[in-house]
């Protein structure tokens, strides 16, 4: 199967059905073998008959309903579990990513040999104080933290080789963040193009002001979690150490200026409260950093690593 096309979608189903049509007509044109994956994640309105309705028409439509609503990153990655042809486009159902776009795409995996493609939404038909102004620092932000050149990383239209999103686990709200998992998880060809970006046609923005403030903190986790997600210790205990060790010069000091030097009374002096709490942060630090080694012990995934490639095995 040439293409499976992922979309992730909560409460859309005035749009499915111009969407599903458009689709159709580019894969079509393109003679894809394909299958649409639509993923309902606890829609409330009649999203899912929708699909079911779709489906009956054309079997490559195929649809995954979650119980309750979850989240774009938890309907990404049932969508990437589920996927079977060779490039997995993602893109939004409301119809501000346009099916157009998937040729071209799909061209730079497979021809141009990128692992996973990002779209540029340049021009960008959002609010511009809620959302442009906003993702502008927040890509700024991605971009310095994990040296991925990327213009737009929460852009929904994406394209990936299979390789790829069969070897990420999209998890919380990490769906911002799905080139830093896949540069983590070693794929290092990672493209962007310009696509073109609509305005919604139908329906609300799922995702309000919030989106900031954790899109911020889970940058946060990510980058602290790729690099010592499985050696917290060399974090934990280097951080730890420094503080410990800088309390202890501090009492030796203040021990031997009371012996040696002058007469006082230790709890006079303001560095005498620097140096307890030192010590006690770096006591504290150890042992966090001890925990998180028991819990990475503990984790199915201490040891997931994957094989390119063996010669004589
Ligand atoms: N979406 C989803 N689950 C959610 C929120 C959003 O599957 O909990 C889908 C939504 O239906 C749409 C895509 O994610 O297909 C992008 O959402 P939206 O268009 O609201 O985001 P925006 O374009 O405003 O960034
Ligand atoms: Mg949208």
């Amino acid at each position: 199967m040439d293409l499976s096309i992922v979309i992730p979608l909560f409460n859309e189903d005035e749009s499915l059905p111009e969407l599903a049509a458009w689709i159709e007509r580019v894969v079509q044109e393109n003679n894809y073998s394909y299958e649409i994956i639509m993923v309902d994640d606890g829609s409330t309105d009649d999203s899912w008959k929708v699909i079911e309705g779709l489906r009956a028409v054309n079997p490559n439509i195929k649809g995954i309903k979650f119980q309750r609503n979850y989240g774009k990153s938890a309907a990404l990655n049932e969508g990437f579990k589920a996927a079977q042809g060779d490039v997995i486009i993602t893109m939004d159902a409301d119809m501000q990513d346009s099916p157009d776009e998937i040729p071209g795409l799909r061209k730079m995996i497979v021809e141009d040999g990128f692992d996973m493609v990002s779209g540029w939404k340049k021009k960008r038909y959002d609010n511009t104080l809620t959302k442009n102004i906003p993702s502008k620092f927040f890509n700024a932000a991605a971009r310095k933290s994990s040296g991925i050149k990327l213009h737009d990383f929460n852009c929904g239209l994406k394209a990936y080789r299979k390789k790829v999103v069969k070897s990420i686990e999209v998890y919380g709200e990490m769906h911002r963040y799905i080139p830093i998992l896949a540069k983590w998880a070693g794929f290092r060809k990672i493209g962007e193009k310009v696509v073109e970006h609509r305005p919604r046609k139908f329906g609300v923005t799922k995702f309000g002001w919030e989106r900031f403030v954790n899109g911020f903190l889970d940058l946060f986790s990510i980058m602290f979690v790729g690099k010592f997600g499985k050696r917290p210790m060399h974090f934990f205990g280097l951080w730890g150490s420094v503080v410990f060790f800088t309390g202890f010069v501090i009492w030796a000091y203040l021990f031997i200026a009371k012996f040696a030097f002058q007469k006082y009374n230790m709890t006079d002096r303001p560095l005498f409260y620097i140096g307890v709490i030192s010590l006690v942060i770096g006591v504290q630090m150890f042992l966090a950093g001890f925990l998180g080694e028991l819990i990475a012990r503990n984790s199915s995934e201490r040891n997931t690593y994957l094989i390119e490639e063996k010669t004589g095995l």
